[in-house]
């Protein structure tokens, strides 16, 4: 019997590094740094140096990082902020749990990514901003959004949770809107053991404002200047994250190899890959592709043993907790395309390639 293939397995990773993992648990448990703290305050400034930002504020996990973004730019009730109609939903929570509405653009019918044109007509005199996703790892077309941003007065915010080391025209992802969210949920490609997050800003007033809300309001101890929030990293996930982003550009290439195997080997006409322009360095934080009829292909795939998924078979302008909101089907043709299309191959950096050899073979003997 041949083994099964997962998704994606994160025990592989715990396997190699668990010495490492644990001592760094343990010094944590031995200066009891458990909430914020020197653990966390040091993953915060390797963070920062690894993205190319002055600042990162460690927080609970990647929605806190988004809704503290949302506040740190003055978004309230009354307000729209444009968030792409194809992502997963804590993009649009960010903007919710403020009280603001999240507006919906479709994505383009090849990137899959936030379409600017669909953008452009989004906006009302309530925009306030636009929040791009680089989804599965592919960055988003910034210039064009930035130049609609600017146009209208408008902040972007980069959401970067599925693209730690993306590149945009040679600048890293991250580094590119005011402000910029990413998590470190397990298996996303930097990720801690158990929840968080991190905000990243060169703006000191941003990254001085998210510190003191994700910190229950203050600066200074038991004097509250603001109603606050608790959201700050813990010490273990901090330590736990100062070990892993050793590995992290390791685990890049190491996607990139599978993606670009997958790629180049995958011919089946059934099969559609995502676009991935030349001026982006993609990271494939999930290998997405479509394929005429998804359930029957994961179906298929899991008779050969190989695990696949949805990213995301409901597009969030029609999830049902936006159904006050009033869209309808039709309104993303883009977005619900890929919804009812959309497949999830196996990725992840520790694949072995006799792994990548089955998934590129039950692919290309696919037949519908
Ligand atoms: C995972 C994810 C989030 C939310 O991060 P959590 O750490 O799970 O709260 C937000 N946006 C996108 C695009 C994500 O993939």
């Amino acid at each position: 019997m041949t083994e099964n293939i997962k998704r994606i397995d994160l025990s592989r990773d715990y396997l190699a590094h668990k010495q490492e993992y644990l001592e760094a648990i343990e010094a944590v448990c031995k200066e009891t740094a458990f909430s914020g703290g020197k653990f966390a305050d040091k993953f915060d400034k390797e963070f920062a140096a690894f993205v190319g930002t002055k600042y990162a504020a460690g927080v609970n996990n990647g929605t806190s990082a988004l809704h503290l973004a949302m506040l740190a730019l003055g978004v309230g009730p009354g307000d729209e902020v444009i968030v792409p109609a194809n992502t997963y939903i804590a993009t649009a929570w960010g903007v919710s749990y403020t009280g603001a509405t999240p507006v919906f653009a479709d994505c383009t019918a090849d990137t899959w990514e936030i379409d600017p044109e669909d953008v452009r007509r989004k906006i009302t005199s309530k925009t306030k901003g636009i929040i791009g996703v680089h989804l599965y790892g592919q960055p988003f077309e910034y210039n064009e959004i930035r130049k609609i941003a600017d146009r209208y007065g408008l902040f972007v915010v980069e959401d970067c949770a599925q693209s730690h080391q993306a590149y945009y025209e040679g600048k890293q992802v991250g580094t590119l809107g005011e402000l910029a969210c990413f998590s470190f949920y397990p298996g996303k490609n930097l990720y801690a053991f158990g929840e968080g997050g991190s905000v990243t800003t060169d703006n000191e007033e941003y990254f001085k404002h998210i510190t003191r809300l994700k910190n229950q309001g203050c600066d200074v101890r038991y004097y509250h200047d603001e109603v606050g929030y608790n959201m700050r990293l813990e010490g273990i996930q901090g330590a736990v994250l100062s070990v892993s982003l050793k590995y992290l550009d390791e685990w890049t290439q190491s996607r990139r190899r599978i993606a670009e195997r997958y790629l180049r080997e995958i011919t089946n006409p059934l099969i559609t890959m995502q676009a991935h322009p030349a001026n982006t360095e993609p990271v494939y934080h999930l290998f997405v592709v479509t394929v005429p009829d998804h359930e029957h292909f994961i179906k298929y795939m899991e008779e050969k043993g190989i695990e696949c998924n949805m990213h995301y078979p409901v597009p969030c302008h029609l999830q049902k907790a936006y159904a006050h909101l009033g869209y309808k089907p039709g309104d993303c043709p883009n977005a619900e395309y890929l919804a009812s299309h959309c497949v999830t191959l196996p990725l992840f950096p520790e694949m072995r390639d006799d792994e990548v050899k089955r998934v590129i073979q039950a692919c290309n003997d696919y037949r519908g």
